[in-house]
């Protein structure tokens, strides 16, 4: 399917028209979680921007190779070149090995996104897994003149590679405003000035994740690992990076200094980025008391939380707003989307059960329907765009349902498309993924009550039958009886 897609590429700061390397096959790269803690809302953001886009390459017809790594070595405390590992410092305070907390956490980050429904990457790298690439790198930057050696840790030499190439770029920073704002280098003598970062840091005694190096027993700098690894599976030049917005600066700055002082051109074509999500308008945070792991989503089990919400409900929220806007988690907020999601998700149902009309006249707004739902994806992904125009979908379903209008099989043809490729392919809605265990162990139960009740009818036991129809009413469980059996449905 030949459809022009334009994205927002943060380097040029425009929409650009997406031009593939390679004809076919379209490289991503994507900043996956540092695996130290639950997988939470910031976790949540990320993965369902770029599962979509990955599905819309799919769905127009690219192979897609899409990389997401998993950091487990190397993320320091406060992203910063000092002070503890993240992974070793959770393994220290549980007392457990780095690699039991890595573990734990990576299947725990699987379980929540299978659960949103966002697909495996085609490729999962470690960083602790790519020692010797990232060796090999930092030596590249060091034979490049871009990187020096101290007290056995390596750094990257901002000042030196601004000389001849822009530091800065990617971000808006302008590294002479970087001189000015940065204090004075307290306790941190092995850099030349505190905006150089380290590529190779050399271990203290209490560090206990350490690897043997030309320059000392250490560890590499946070920003290597996607560097060494993007160009591992993805080649020096690939199509597309991605990650949060928190990550622009310094880590995907100083991704695309070490590309280029390694290999003279930063490679990456289209760098994306998703802006935050903030809780009841601020930003999330342990101190706040406001930080919400996905489970405490699922569950409801949360102070803030009035009710839990299905991982379905937390996928069509997200996908309610562009993901360059920001995005405001509310109790509301989440009620509203529940209901929405519902009324789509019926829909999908309805769809494949709505009778046509032989000889039906073409309702006017289909056949443009499809065409402006493709238009809004194609347009820097505007989901929230392409979820309106499907809720016009969800009205015209609806409108056959009723019997106000009747409708052709072409019509229907196109509304199931609208409905299967668009909803289910491409954003990744489904009724099944958006079931709970709990839901599914209620919609069981239901069905065999609803079982015994046409048993009832059957034997015309009406007392029994009704008495179990009020029954269901009175929790809340609405039963119609329709001419090809029974349909339930939980009341508002
Ligand atoms: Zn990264």
């Amino acid at each position: 399917m030949a459809r022009d897609l334009y994205l927002y590429n943060t380097l040029t700061r425009k929409k650009e028209l997406f031009k593939p390397i390679h004809p076919d096959m379209v490289g991503i790269y994507v900043c996956g979680p540092t695996v130290y803690g639950d997988a939470h809302l910031g976790h949540a953001r990320p993965g369902i921007t770029y599962d979509v886009l990955f599905r819309l390459f799919r769905h127009l017809g690219y192979k897609v190779r899409y990389v997401r790594n998993i950091t487990d070595v190397g993320h320091l405390e406060n992203d910063a070149d000092t002070g503890e590992d993240k992974i070793a410092k959770k393994a220290r305070l549980e007392q457990l090995e780095p690699m039991e907390v890595v573990q734990a956490y990576t299947l725990r980050y699987h379980d929540a996104m299978r659960k949103l429904n966002v697909l495996p990457p085609s490729i999962e790298p470690r960083a602790s897994g790519h020692i010797i690439e990232q060796i090999a790198l930092v030596q590249k930057i060091l034979d490049a003149g871009f990187a020096y050696e101290s007290n056995g840790s390596v750094y990257f030499d901002v000042e030196k590679y601004n000389t001849q190439h822009k530091y800065g770029i990617l971000s808006g920073r302008v590294i002479d405003d970087m001189i000015s704002n940065t204090r004075a280098l307290d306790g941190q003598d092995d850099k030349h000035s505190s905006y150089d970062f380290a590529l190779w840091k050399k271990a203290s005694p209490e560090h206990i994740m350490h690897w043997p190096s030309p320059w000392s027993e250490g560890f590499p700098g946070w920003h290597l690992e996607c560097s060494a690894m993007s160009e591992k599976y993805l080649g020096e030049e690939f199509d597309i990076h991605g990650g949060g917005m928190d990550l622009m600066f310094p880590h995907h700055e100083c991704e695309l200094a070490q590309n280029t002082a390694s290999r003279g051109r930063g490679g990456v074509h289209y760098w994306m980025h998703n802006n935050m999500i903030t809780i009841n308008g601020q930003k999330m945070g342990k101190s706040l008391g406001n930080f919400i792991t996905l489970d405490e989503l699922f569950s409801g089990r949360h102070p803030k939380l009035e009710q839990p919400y299905s991982p379905m409900t937390i996928r069509f929220f997200i996908l309610q707003a562009h993901y360059r806007s920001t995005l405001d988690f509310s109790n509301e907020a989440l009620q509203a989307a529940e209901k929405g999601l519902k009324r789509m998700l019926q829909a999908f149902k309805d769809v494949k059960t709505i009778s046509v009309t032989d000889g039906a006249p073409s309702i006017e707004q289909i056949a443009g329907l499809e065409t402006l739902i493709y238009d809004a994806l194609c347009d820097d992904m505007n989901t929230p765009i392409a979820i309106s125009y499907m809720f016009d979908a969800v009205k015209m379903v609806n409108s056959v349902k009723d019997k106000t209008i009747a409708i052709n099989g072409e019509d229907k043809a196109i509304l199931e498309r609208i409905f299967g490729e668009v909803g289910g392919d491409i954003l990744g809605l489904s009724d099944d993924n958006s079931q709970s265990s709990d839901t599914k162990i209620i919609d069981g139960l239901v069905n065999m009550i609803i079982e015994s009740r046409k048993q009832a009818k059957a034997n015309k036991d009406w007392a029994e039958s009704d008495r179990i129809r009020d029954r269901l009413k009175a929790i809340g469980i609405q039963i119609k009886d329709t001419k090809e059996g029974c349909e339930w449905t939980l009341s508002e």
